[in-house]
Parts: structure tokens; C-alpha cells; sequence
């Protein structure tokens, strides 16, 4: 809108320069007398005359008072031959200047032109911009309803072998490849063509990246868009982007249109969370209509990448629209170590790294963490001047993604670096005293993030069931700490605080999800998970008071059990945990095999929790 009125105004200014310049141009010089020939001749005869431009047929005189005049001769004749046939005496003609201009044919025309056809030239000017800007607006309002579609434009190419891991997506995927090949082969079975692919799973494990690997196999245009853009500020814009979309990919067919993000439009219409939006419902519905209009030989397939597939309108998944759902999980060990191998490619290791290591260290990590973690590594070998990164930047690395960075510079006082010493000395030997108790990884006074120091232990595989035994010998190892400052100094300190409350928030699963205590097989308590997000939405209590004092004291049992495991291991074992508190002091951290060597000497059976 103020475009238009810049326009306007301009416009407005514009003439009104144009208008001064002609006023300027114009105005009548005193128009000069002109005079017969016959009078001219009788002025030159007596002497008034002193100059006389000849200019063409036109004859500009000069008066010797000052004045000037004009006057025209014939046209055939020159101009001495006309005074003198008038009778001008050749004295006279003697004192009279006479000049000849030949008017150059280029300052005539502009005389002629300069009046009439500049303005012109510059009105037009005006309209021609004004024109142009406005055709510029009418463009980006067009462009409203284009989808920024992306050909396949991915600056480096990837193919299936930059993915590790996620199998059954490859699988589905390469079948999808193969059917854009060769669809004969499928159409004569009858088969009907998936449609619609869905990849869901947390956010970082390679959905987009699969994808883009997609487009990098199959060699048909792959189209690419992200769902947050059909949402943009106008209403109507969002469905008429998708429109464009897949009219666009319908033209290239045999093509693939990846949605990623789905779920900024996909989610269920009316669902409440986050409010309605009439724009994000047109989107879905035109969606839809695209994905019910397609004929049953289109070859579009459409992928869509989502981390919130719960959210989806159920209309989405229907047969016929995203009826293939291909689930992402984070890696498990083996995977994690394929990713690290993959981004380990153009980074400088040392030689004896052992990347399955590492990935023993990073249950849950997503391939963006372990890719995130490949370039700390990197980082933080350059910061210390090393050639090369090694197994120590490694862990490292992965234990500032976890923990955050370290804070060597935190000044605690002696007394405060004790506690923190037996505090972890109480967590490491309790895990190692215990059955079926994780290996400790790791034991560090080094504070790091919130944590005033830190006790590592993992899994040397992954597990994916978990039993009683193992949840008891946990809760035995969290109290580790809290038993230890008890034990030690009499008295316990605020770095047990974190431990406590995990420990709670465990020892309530099991009574209330797991079944695990006395009150028997039954879980307590409707809970709802956001699916990939792990996290609670909320939990609706479905039990009676008296139920729920019961828990309560479920609950305690297990906390009371775990701290009187964890008192027993450390009274029986004061020499060893006296050792490892003093080494820890010392120098600090400890990692595996330093920790176990250290406890050799005292020959500690495990016992049950
Ligand atoms: P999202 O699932 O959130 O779309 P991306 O596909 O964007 O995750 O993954 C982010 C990055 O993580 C990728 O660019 C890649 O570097 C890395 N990554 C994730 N999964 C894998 C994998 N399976 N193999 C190799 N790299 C991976
Ligand atoms: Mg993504
Ligand atoms: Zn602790």
C-alpha cells in the first residue's frame, strides 16, 4: 500500500519538475521586432544596422542602438544578392557584419526535437516505473502461492551407503526406488503402488537424510519441501502451495515429493493442542484431496518425515494416503558404531581409536549426537594442538554432549572436593559389589554441567528388557553416594539431592508401571507418552487414597532396601572405598580399567541386591 502512495507521489513530483523546466525553456525571450526586407534594406542604407546572421532563409539582425530584429529573405537567392537587387548601396553593405551560420542538421533537430519529444521521454519514463513496480508487487503476490520447491537440489549427493543402519527403511525405501524403475514388473502382479511412505521416529535419526538418499538412488526428480513453509502468513496460501506442489511433481512424473516435517500441518483437525488453525486445516485438506486425487498408474510417490506421528490426523494414514509407516528407532550399539564410522570419513583420527568404544558410551544417542560428537572430537583436539583426534577426545567429546562441558575452573574448597570424592567412590563401589549391576565406565570429580562430579556406568550391550535384579542393583548403586557421605563424615550433604530424586522417580515405576513390588502384577496410573519424545503428558490418577498410600510405602520399602544394600557393601568394604576416594582425590577421574585394577587387591564378590 504506501508502494503505491511513493508511486503516486513520485509521479506528482515529477511532473511538477517537468512543468518548471518548460516554464523555464519557454518563456519569451522580448519577442524581437521583424522587419520587411524593404525596411531593412532603408536601415542598412542609413547605417543602423551592424550585424546580420544569416541562418538558413532566417536573418537575425543586430541595431547599433542595441535592439535586435529578424526578418526572412527568398529562399533562392543569396543574401548580398538580395540587399544589393533592393537597392542596398556597397558602401553600406561594407559596414554591416555579416555572419553565416550553417546550422548543423543535429543542433536544428534538437531544437525541434528538445520541446516536443522529451517530455514525452520522460512521462513515459515515469509510467515505466511505476509500471514495473507494479508488476513486481503482482509477481511476489503470485509467487504467495507457490511452493518453494526445491528439485532435488541437495548440495552433495547422498546415497544409501552414507546411511548406517535403519534397515527396514532402507528396505521399504529401495522397493519404492525400484518401483519408479521399473512399475511394469510391479503393475503385472496387480500390485498397487504405495502411495504414500511415512518415516517417523526422534528427531535426528536420518529421516531426512534417507530421504535425500532416496533422490541420490532413484534418478527421477525428487521435490523437496518442508511442511513449516506451506504455513506461512496468509490464510489460503498453504493450500494452494500444496496444490502447486503436486501439480509440479505430477508434471515430472515419474517423481518423489518429500514432506518433511509433516506434522507442522498434519496434525488432527480440531485436536486442540496448540488451538485451531483454519490455515494448517486447509493445508491437511488439500493434502488430502491431492493424495485421493491421484490415478491409480501416477507415478508420484510421496514421502513424508514426521517426529510426532501421534499428533497425525488419522485421516492421513488412511489406505491409499500414508498407508506405509516406516519407523526410525534411535541406533543400538552396532548402528551407533556404523554412524560413527561414517562421519569418522574426512576427520583425522589416530590410528588405535576403537570407535566400538564409544559407541558402548552412547546408548540413546541419535546419528545427529554421534555426528555432533565426531566433530567435538575434532573441535577439541585442535584445542589441544594435537595432529590427529583420539580416544580421549572421543570420550570427551561424548561426555560434554551428555554432561555438558567441564568445569575445571570451578574453585572448590578441600573439604567440598572430599565429599565429592567419597560421594563417587560410594556410587563406583557399590555398582561394582552388586549383581547385575552396569560396569562403572567411568569415575570423575570433575564437575561438569550441574553435576559436582560423576559416576559412568553402561551396558556393554544394549538392553532392551530389564529385570527386577538389575532395576534393584540401580537403585543399590544411586544411594551409593548418599550412604557413603553418611558413612564417612556423619552427615550427608546437598549432592545427594539429584540421586535422591532419581532414585524416587524409579523406585514409583516399578510399584506403579513395572509391577514389581509386593502389591503384585497390576500398574497404577493412566499414563500418556509422547511417543518419540519420551516424554510424560500427563498421568491421571485411577486409584483410592488408601491405594495410594500404599505405593507410598512400596516405594519407600524399595528406597530403605537400596540405602541398607548400599551401607552394608560400603561398611564391609571402608578399606577399598577409602582407596578410591584418596586416588580420586589425587588425580581426579578414573576410568575403567584404572578403577577395576584399583579394586583388585580387595577381592570383592558381588552379592545380590
Ligand atoms: P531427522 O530424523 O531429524 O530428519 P536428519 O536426517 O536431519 O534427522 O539427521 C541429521 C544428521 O545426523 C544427518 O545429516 C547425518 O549426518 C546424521 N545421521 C543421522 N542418522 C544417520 C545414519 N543412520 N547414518 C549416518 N548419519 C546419520
Ligand atoms: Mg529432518
Ligand atoms: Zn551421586
Amino acid at each position: 500500500m504506501s508502494n503505491l502512495f511513493k508511486n503516486i507521489l513520485w509521479a506528482v513530483l515529477a511532473l511538477i519538475f517537468v512543468a518548471l523546466l518548460f516554464s523555464l525553456f519557454m518563456t519569451p525571450a522580448k519577442q524581437p521586432q521583424t522587419l520587411s526586407l524593404n525596411q531593412l534594406t532603408t536601415d542598412i542604407n542609413s547605417g543602423q544596422v551592424t550585424q546580420i546572421m544569416v541562418n538558413g532563409n532566417d536573418l537575425a539582425i543586430k541595431m547599433k542602438n542595441g535592439s535586435s530584429a529578424i526578418a526572412e529573405k527568398e529562399t533562392e537567392s543569396g543574401i548580398s544578392e538580395t540587399l544589393k537587387n533592393l537597392g542596398v548601396s556597397s558602401t553600406a553593405m561594407q559596414s554591416v557584419d555579416f555572419q553565416v551560420q550553417n546550422q548543423s542538421g543535429w543542433a536544428f533537430w534538437m531544437n525541434l526535437l528538445i520541446p516536443t519529444v522529451l517530455p514525452l521521454l520522460i512521462i513515459g519514463f515515469i509510467f515505466w516505473m511505476m509500471f514495473r513496480s507494479s508488476r513486481a508487487g503482482a509477481n511476489q503476490a503470485f509467487n504467495f502461492g507457490r511452493s518453494n520447491l526445491h528439485l532435488s537440489n541437495f548440495k552433495d549427493k547422498v546415497m544409501f551407503t552414507d546411511v548406517a543402519g535403519l534397515k527396514e527403511a532402507k528396505e521399504e525405501l529401495i522397493e519404492v526406488v525400484d518401483f519408479l524403475k521399473n512399475p511394469k514388473k510391479f503393475m503385472d502382479l496387480g500390485a498397487r503402488i504405495p502411495r504414500g511412505i511415512l518415516l517417523m521416529g526422534p528427531p535426528g535419526t536420518g529421516k531426512t537424510l534417507v530421504a535425500r538418499a532416496v533422490a541420490g538412488e532413484s534418478n527421477v526428480p525428487f521435490f523437496y519441501i518442508s511442511a513449516s513453509e506451506f504455513v506461512e502468513m496468509f490464510v489460503g496460501v498453504g493450500a494452494s502451495r500444496t496444490r502447486d506442489a503436486f501439480a509440479t511433481a505430477k508434471r515430472a512424473a515419474p517423481a518423489i515429493l518429500f514432506i518433511d516435517e509433516i506434522d507442522a500441518v498434519g496434525r488432527q483437525r480440531g485436536a486442540g493442542l496448540g488451538g485451531g488453525n483454519d490455515e494448517r486445516e486447509q493445508t491437511l485438506n488439500q493434502i488430502l484431496v491431492e493424495m485421493d486425487g491421484f490415478d491409480r498408474d501416477t507415478r508420484v510417490i510421496i514421502l513424508a518425515a514426521t517426529n510426532r506421528p501421534d499428533i497425525l490426523d488419522p485421516a492421513l494414514l488412511r489406505p491409499g494416503r500414508f498407508d506405509r509407516r516406516v519407523i526410525l528407532d534411535l541406533p543400538d550399539l552396532n548402528d551407533r558404531e556404523a554412524i560413527l564410522k561414517i562421519h569418522a570419513q574426512g576427520k583425522i583420527l589416530e590410528k588405535d581409536v576403537d570407535l566400538r568404544k564409544v559407541a558402548v558410551r552412547t546408548p540413546g544417542f541419535s546419528g545427529a549426537d554421534l555426528a555432533n560428537l565426531m566433530n567435538e572430537a575434532a573441535i577439541i583436539a585442535a584445542r589441544r594442538n594435537k595432529k590427529a583426534a583420539g580416544q580421549d577426545e572421543l570420550f570427551e567429546a561424548s561426555e560434554k554432549i551428555i554432561l555438558g562441558p567441564e568445569r575445571k575452573s570451578r574453585v572448590i574448597s578441600p573439604k567440598e572436593k572430599e565429599i565429592t570424592a567419597y560421594h563417587e567412590a560410594g556410587h563406583a563401589l557399590v555398582a561394582a559389589a552388586v549383581k547385575d549391576a552396569d560396569p562403572v565406565q567411568k569415575v570423575s570429580i570433575v564437575s561438569r554441567g550441574f553435576a559436582g562430579g560423576y559416576t559412568m556406568k553402561l551396558p556393554m550391550e544394549d538392553q532392551h528388557l530389564k529385570t527386577r535384579q538389575q532395576f534393584l542393583a540401580d537403585l543399590a548403586m544411586m544411594m551409593g553416594g548418599y550412604a557413603s557421605e553418611k558413612l564417612t563424615f556423619g552427615d550427608v550433604s546437598t549432592g545427594a539431592s539429584n540421586d535422591l530424586k532419581e532414585a524416587t522417580n524409579l523406585a514409583r515405576q516399578l510399584v506403579t508401571r513395572y509391577g514389581m513390588s509386593d502389591m503384585g502384577p497390576m500398574t497404577f496410573g493412566k499414563t500418556e507418552e509422547l511417543l518419540f519424545l519420551g516424554r510424560e503428558i500427563s498421568t491421571e490418577k485411577n486409584y483410592s487414597e488408601k491405594v495410594a498410600a500404599e505405593i507410598d510405602e512400596q516405594v519407600r520399602a524399595f528406597l530403605m532396601h537400596a540405602f541398607e544394600m548400599a551401607q552394608k557393601i560400603l561398611k564391609a568394604q571402608k578399606p577399598a572405598l577409602t582407596k578410591i576416594a584418596t586416588v580420586l582425590m589425587e588425580k581426579e577421574t578414573l576410568e575403567h580399567d584404572d578403577f577395576y585394577n584399583l579394586l583388585k587387591p580387595f577381592k570383592i564378590k558381588p552379592i545380590a541386591a
